[in-house]
C-alpha cells in the first residue's frame, strides 16, 4: 500500500494564507487543518479509531486544544469546527451528513460554530486506504513529520513532536487510572511520581473529566465549549503536593469558579464525599442576590 498519494495531499492542504493574520511560525498559513490532522493521528495512536468514523467529540477537541495551546498561536482561539468542515476540500476527508441534510451540507459554504456543524453532519470518514494505513505507526510518523515540517517553522518542530508523545503517554496514564477503579486496585500513593509532571497532569485531568462527563462536581454545570473541548479542571481532593495520589477517588472535575472556591477553602469535601461549606461562605452577604 503506497502512502505517496497521502504525503502529497497532506503537504498541499488548502489553508488560509495571510501575512496580516498569521505569523512566520506557521509560514503565514492558518494552522487549523495541520492541528486537526495531528490530533487525528493521535486518536489512531491511542487506538481510538477502530472504525472509519471520526466524531466531533471532546476527545478530538481536547487534543486540538492541546496543540493550539503549546505557544505557537498567541492571542488567538482555536475553533475545531473550521478545519473539520473545510478539510472537505481534501480528497481523503469525507463529511458524513445527518439524515436529510445532504443538500444543506452541499449548499453550505461557511461554518462558524461546532453546533452549526453538528446540525449538518454526524462526523467524517477517511479514504479507506488511508484509514488502513494510519493503523501503522510508521505511516503515522511519516505523515506527522510532513505536517510539522510543511506548516510550522523549525523552532517549533520539537514542541509539536513532544506534544504528540505527551498526548499518547497521558492517554495511557488516564486509562491506567480508570482501570484501577474498575478493578478495585488499592491506591498506591506515589506511583504517579514516575511520570513527567506534564504527562501526569494531562492524564489525570483526562481521566477525571471523562469520569465526570465534563460536568462540575459541585455546581453540576457541564463545560464543553463551542470550540469542542472541555474546560472543566481536574482537582485533587487532597492536594497532590501532600498526597501524591492520582487515584480517581482523590479527584473531581470542577468549573473555574468552584475550583477557586475549593482552593480558597470556602468549599470542602468530607471523607464521605459530602460537600462542606465554610462559615465564611454561609454568611448572608455571600448568598447570591443579596447586596
Ligand atoms: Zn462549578
Amino acid at each position: 500500500m503506497s502512502i505517496e498519494k497521502y504525503i502529497q495531499q497532506f503537504s498541499h492542504l488548502r489553508t488560509d494564507i495571510n501575512r496580516n493574520r498569521w505569523t512566520p511560525a506557521t509560514y503565514y498559513h492558518a494552522p487549523h487543518k495541520p492541528f486537526l490532522l495531528l490530533s487525528v493521528l493521535d486518536l489512531f495512536a491511542q487506538g481510538f479509531l477502530q472504525t472509519n468514523f471520526i466524531s466531533i467529540g471532546p476527545e478530538l477537541g481536547d487534543l486540538f486544544a492541546h496543540y493550539w495551546g503549546i505557544g505557537i498561536m498567541e492571542n488567538r482561539r482555536g475553533n475545531l469546527a473550521l478545519p473539520f468542515f473545510h478539510l472537505r476540500s481534501s480528497a481523503f476527508w469525507h463529511l458524513i451528513p445527518q439524515d436529510g441534510k445532504e443538500a444543506a451540507l452541499l449548499a453550505t459554504r461557511q461554518i462558524d460554530t461546532l453546533s452549526q456543524l453538528q446540525a449538518l453532519i454526524l462526523g467524517a470518514s477517511l479514504d479507506e486506504e488511508l484509514f488502513q494505513s494510519l493503523k501503522v505507526e510508521e505511516t503515522r510518523n511519516v505523515l506527522r513529520t510532513i505536517l510539522i515540517e510543511t506548516y510550522f517553522g523549525p523552532v517549533h518542530h520539537s514542541a509539536l513532536l513532544n506534544q504528540g508523545a505527551v498526548n499518547i503517554k497521558a492517554y495511557l496514564y488516564s486509562q491506567h487510572l480508570i482501570k484501577k477503579v474498575h478493578e478495585q486496585i488499592r491506591e498506591d500513593p506515589g506511583e504517579g511520581d514516575q511520570y513527567q509532571a506534564i504527562i501526569r497532569d494531562q492524564g489525570f485531568r483526562r481521566a477525571v473529566v471523562r469520569v465526570y462527563d465534563h460536568r462540575c462536581a459541585l455546581c453540576g454545570v457541564r463545560m464543553l465549549t463551542t470550540e469542542g473541548h472541555s474546560v472543566v479542571d481536574a482537582a485533587h481532593i487532597i492536594p497532590w503536593s501532600v498526597s501524591h495520589n492520582d487515584d480517581l477517588g482523590n479527584g473531581m472535575a470542577l468549573c473555574c469558579l468552584c475550583h477557586w472556591t475549593f482552593d480558597e477553602g470556602m468549599v470542602g469535601i468530607s471523607p464521605k464525599y459530602t460537600i462542606l461549606l465554610s462559615a465564611e461562605l454561609r454568611t448572608s452577604l455571600n448568598f447570591p442576590g443579596i447586596c
